[in-house]
């Protein structure tokens, strides 16, 4: 009977979601019209009677007739992964807390509520739901020239998920440029044109957390599982997994699980894939298969159409003035943009005080320091040589010297916090360097500042000596 409905359920699913749910069943049991099958987890059962009981229904029905019914049998794993029926693990005087015996579930029953001990909290709301933020859209991801490529190849893979050359599709930028907007955009666009796919976002971090938690309840298998059946997988801050080798290892499995079958992934990263750092050349390598598509500090018109959308959003007008004068000011970010934007309307609406650009002048102020003053990137240069005691030449020379990179990496991120000029044209002036290599510089400066006293104090220095 069972190897009947079988071939009627192949014949009418696709042969991966075939192989993945119902390949592992074992029929065990036939009574009258009562079929009992046995299932490797809780969270099979779950997953079958959420997605395919209607299937199930069907194809028992055309075998039994109209009072078919269906019985689960749950199989535990035990420690060693060995896999036996829960009845032979357990002698019946000592049954364990844990609800593992026979379900006996009538097939219209779709949603069972139950307390499932071998899926990891949480993860039947993330099957369920994609935890897209509708928010982020293409329509309000302004494009210019600082997230062109990134946004059409995210369009492109919202188009056809899986079917191009861009998986995986790898966005990398700075804090607040729109990575995890864009990762949103593309899941939501998909969800838009393909309902019936599966979209996952999720953080690096949670997926860390989701593994270590599947690894303490020794349910990583179910974990692997549930992963390796998502259609379209958005990972975003993936440079969070540096350092963690068992997520870089189950996410190794699952992506290629995933490639293997045609399924789009997208990560996002703080970083370049040659940038990173304590990530398994495998996963490096499987990063670079795809696309690594840069989103950059917007440019002036994108940040004035970005004010313009935020203040056209929130049914605030502005003067041109205005917003000018922020989109000049605040440069870096897009984060801070908005944030000067909201605190700019708080401010006014709070005080009952109109916008004025002397207004718009005192929160810019507090979003960025020392923009006043406009130095030029050959005073940079001379100053920073200076301090380390070496000439501009060496500064600018080929050398991987610790200390001149660290110089050199200095007058880069100088150049971008005191000039108005764009990584490409700061990157040319100090030794024809491209703008990867002086947005790199100004993160590691960013990162050093933070975590090296002795650093701190260069940076320190050398911004009195140049803004004084
Ligand atoms: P990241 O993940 O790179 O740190 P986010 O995606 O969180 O950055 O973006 C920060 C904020 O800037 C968000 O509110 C986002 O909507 C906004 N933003 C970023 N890029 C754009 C853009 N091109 N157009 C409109 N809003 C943007
Ligand atoms: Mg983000």
């Amino acid at each position: 009977v069972w190897d009947h409905c079988l071939q009627f359920i192949k014949d009418n699913i696709q042969p991966q979601a075939y192989k993945t749910w119902f390949e592992p069943i074992r029929a065990v049991k036939l009574t009258d019209n009562s079929l009992s099958i046995q299932v490797p987890s809780k969270f099979f059962y779950e997953w079958l009677e959420e997605h395919y009981v209607k299937l199930l229904k069907v194809s028992l029905t055309k075998e039994l007739g109209d009072g078919a019914k269906l019985v689960y049998i749950i199989r535990m794993e035990n420690t060693y992964g060995n896999k036996k029926p829960f009845t032979e693990k357990i002698p019946s005087n000592n049954r364990p807390s844990v609800p593992s015996q026979e379900l006996d579930v009538p097939l219209k029953n779709k949603n069972p509520e139950l307390k499932n001990p071998f899926i990891i909290p949480g993860i039947r709301n993330v099957k369920i739901e994609s935890q897209l933020n509708p928010n982020y859209s293409f329509d309000n991801f302004l494009e210019g020239d600082s997230n062109r490529l990134a946004r059409s190849a995210g369009l492109a893979v919202a188009s056809k998920p899986g079917g191009t050359s861009f998986n995986p599709l790898l966005i990398f930028g700075g804090v607040g440029l729109g990575k995890t907007h864009l990762a949103h955009a593309i899941g939501v666009d998909i969800k838009d044109k393909y309902p019936e796919k599966t979209v996952l976002y999720i953080s690096a971090e949670k997926f860390t957390q989701q593994y270590i938690e599947s690894v303490k309840k020794n349910t990583r298998n179910d974990f692997i599982h549930f992963y390796q059946l998502i259609d379209v997988l958005i990972i975003d801050d993936v440079q969070f997994f540096s350092g963690k080798s068992g997520t870089q290892d189950v996410f190794f499995h699952i992506f290629n699980h995933l490639h293997q079958n045609g399924k789009q992934v997208i990560l996002t990263s703080d970083k370049a894939p040659v940038d990173m750092q304590d990530i398994e050349q495998r996963l490096l390598s499987r990063f670079k298969w795809g696309l690594s598509a840069e989103l950059q500090s917007p440019d002036y018109e994108t940040r004035i159409s970005i004010v313009k959308n935020k203040l056209y959003r929130d049914g605030v007008e502005m003067p041109f003035e205005i917003v000018d004068y922020i989109a000049k000011n605040i440069k870096t970010n897009v984060r801070e943009l908005e944030g000067a934007i909201i605190s700019l309307i708080a401010q006014s609406s709070f005080n009952k005080k109109e916008v004025t650009l002397d207004l718009a002048s005192q929160i810019v102020e507090k979003f960025v320091k020392n923009t006043k003053r406009e130095v030029s990137i050959d005073y940079i240069q001379k100053i920073v040589s200076d301090y380390f005691q070496m000439d501009v030449s060496t500064l600018q020379s080929k050398t991987r010297k610790r200390h001149i990179v660290q110089a050199r990496q200095l007058a880069m991120f100088f150049a971008k916090k005191y000039t108005k000029a764009s990584l490409a044209s700061i990157g040319s002036q100090i030794g024809k360097r491209d703008h990867a290599t002086v947005l790199h510089a100004c993160k590691t400066v960013d990162n050093l500042a933070e975590t090296d006293k002795q650093f701190r104090k260069y940076i320190d220095d050398i911004s009195k000596k140049l803004t004084l």
